[in-house]
């Protein structure tokens, strides 16, 4: 999509951007592109693929959520995705997470270029949750793993009564129904599932899940045990 229809598709959903926002989203776009040969960030190249693949699918879950004032933790953020497209819409402390220190990098220099607060991790989620346990309002994950295992990662970051927002494709169903005993034994349930198609006609599935006791100190386990066995 242009510049002009990604402003259009989003206002078509009740988000409306003004012009500073849009351009400034723009500038990620050329931002994330150029840096993409050295770091690896994306497999998508083509601008207008881009604009649909990742900002519009990245701003798709401010249709549903405020995230106004929250506190966010972007797992498993790769070039920074969903989170610095949300970071430049919404006022939010943002948290970015990623194993891959030469993305987190990226990101770091993005932020300082830009002049934008956020906080930019180089560490493997089950880590860094040692530290960081029962932080944060919002937990939101794209592309990351299956709903199974990103339950485990991310639950424990999140306050009691705070949303995990995972970002499906069309798969979804299948996920869901693996995760069923997972949500049960992170005292987590399903609030919300929200079904979009991108303006190519892609699926999208927006997962809300509640997080309703203190999670366990036992969670998260080490990533060979989550991932041989999943809860
Ligand atoms: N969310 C981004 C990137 C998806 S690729 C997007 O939608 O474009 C998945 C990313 O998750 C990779 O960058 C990988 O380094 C990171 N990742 C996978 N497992 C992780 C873990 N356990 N802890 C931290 N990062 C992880």
């Amino acid at each position: 999509m242009t510049k002009e229809e990604l402003r259009y598709a989003l206002m078509m959903q009740q988000i409306n951007l003004d012009d500073s926002t849009i351009n400034k989203l723009e500038r990620l776009i050329s931002y994330t592109l150029e840096a993409n040969e050295k770091f690896n960030l994306t497999a998508i190249t083509d601008e207008e693929e881009f604009r649909e693949l990742m900002i519009y699918d990245s701003l798709l879950p401010m249709k549903y959520i405020d995230f106004n004032n929250k506190k966010v933790l972007d797992l498993g953020t790769g070039g920074g995705f969903p989170g610095l497209p949300l970071l430049l819409c919404n006022n939010m402390k943002l948290s970015l997470l990623d194993s891959t220190a030469k993305k987190i990098n990226h990101i770091e220099q993005y932020l300082l270029a830009n002049n934008l607060e956020a906080k930019a991790v180089a560490a493997r989620a089950e880590d860094y949750a040692k530290k960081n346990r029962e932080k944060f309002d919002i937990v939101i994950s794209r592309a990351v793993s299956k709903l199974n295992i990103l339950l485990e990662l991310a639950i424990p970051y999140l306050k009691v009564g705070g949303m995990l927002l995972a970002l499906k494709g069309k798969n979804y169903q299948v996920e869901l129904d693996e995760a069923k005993s997972t949500l049960k034994k992170l005292d987590a349930e399903i609030v919300d599932l929200y079904l979009d198609n991108l303006t190519n006609k892609e699926e999208r599935c927006l997962i809300v899940i509640k997080k309703n006791k203190v999670t366990k100190k036992k969670y998260p386990r080490s990533y060979s045990e989550i991932k041989s066995n999943p809860l």
